[in-house]
């Protein structure tokens, strides 16, 4: 008997329906139905965010799906962190060029161990068949009002960073240039390029204490640069304080490292503003959640971002990225 092109799509959605996210009391309907039925309880604002990861744009075709499951949820539940949102729910679009239920299953894997992690329940989606592309939609709660957003940012307030920079980015190069992807020395690298783990907690341990706050998926400069326009400041950054991987320490010569750690890209760690009278309540909030947090500039009045070397000089970033960003600058 063969399988009609609906009861492929059917088993799939089965496969999906059983792989274990967290259980949550506030999904009054999951997946089955025309849509999910979700309590925002009273005095909790919703926060929704989604992102798009296309294969051969956000990752390589050999990438492994469990990885992919993975970073498809994380990116998202960065967005959320930001926002200083606990997440709750997830919806899930999948585009696959066949019906292959081993990678759908892999892919699960990988979403999944973060979605029970993070006690986040997968609560509906779509499946299409085209070139490889998954979004997620991250829906998550925060108390009303408490919001943080990238328009707060005041000038002298310090800068801080969670976590190191420019593990990702590093990786990435690495694999470019030929290194295998099994090369032990890039073992640390790449989790970080696979496996980000989300900074929920910091991003909640941040409300009324943060003024701004961003998830660094660009890179620093670009996602710093969204900061200071939206909140109509500027910025200087110090290289010798951006925080390192003992690993990143170890492959890269400094000035390189300095450029993957400005411009790399897909660190998803958070980077915020908050008055330096808090810095010690900052410290303190890191400490709880025991997520690394740094500072490593300051926020100015004069609307440019400028970046100063151990010298105390200007730097001038190597990468193509940079004079996009100074023509930015000057408008
Ligand atoms: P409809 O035709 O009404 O859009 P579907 O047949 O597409 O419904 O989906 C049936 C159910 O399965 C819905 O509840 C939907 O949310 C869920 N679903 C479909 N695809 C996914 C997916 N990729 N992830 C999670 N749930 C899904
Ligand atoms: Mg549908």
């Amino acid at each position: 008997m063969t399988q009609t092109a609906a009861d492929v799509e059917f088993s799939l959605i089965d496969l999906i329906r059983e792989t274990a996210t967290a259980p949550r009391e506030d999904v009054l309907l999951g997946i089955g139905d025309d849509g999910a039925v979700l309590d925002v309880p009273a005095g909790q604002s919703l926060v929704v965010s989604i992102d798009t990861l296309v294969e051969g744009v956000h990752f390589a075709r050999d990438t492994s799906p469990a990885d992919i499951g993975w970073k498809s949820l994380a990116v998202n539940l960065s967005d959320l962190a930001a926002m200083g949102a606990a997440p709750a729910w997830v919806t899930l679009a999948l585009t696959l060029p066949k019906a292959d239920a081993d990678w759908l299953r892999g892919f699960l894997d990988g979403f999944a161990d973060l979605a029970r992690q993070q006690g986040v329940a997968l609560v509906g989606g779509d499946i299409t068949r085209g070139p490889l592309s998954i979004s997620v939609q991250a829906h998550g709660l925060l108390p009303t009002g408490q919001a943080l957003t990238r328009s707060g940012a005041r000038a002298e307030d310090e800068i801080w960073v969670s976590g190191t920079l420019g593990d990702a980015a590093c990786a990435l190069a690495s694999l470019s240039q030929g290194e295998s992807a099994r090369s032990a020395r890039l073992a640390g690298l790449l989790q970080r390029l696979h496996r980000p783990e989300p900074r929920t907690a910091a991003g909640q341990a941040l409300r009324g204490l943060a003024n701004a706050a961003i998830d660094l998926s660009d890179g620093l400069l670009a996602d710093l640069d969204h900061v200071i326009k939206a909140s109509n400041v500027g910025a200087q950054l110090w290289l010798d304080q951006l925080p390192a991987s003992a690993a990143l320490s170890e492959l890269v010569a400094v000035s390189g490292r300095w450029d993957l750690q400005l411009t790399g890209g897909d660190d998803y760690e958070l980077c915020f503003t908050a008055s330096p009278e808090r810095h010690k309540e900052v410290l303190a909030a890191m400490a709880v959640v025991d997520v690394p947090a740094a500072v490593i500039g300051v926020i100015t009045h004069s609307r440019e971002l400028k970046v100063f070397d151990t010298e105390g000089r200007l730097y001038h970033p190597k990468r193509k990225g940079w004079a996009h960003f100074e023509s930015d600058q000057s408008q």
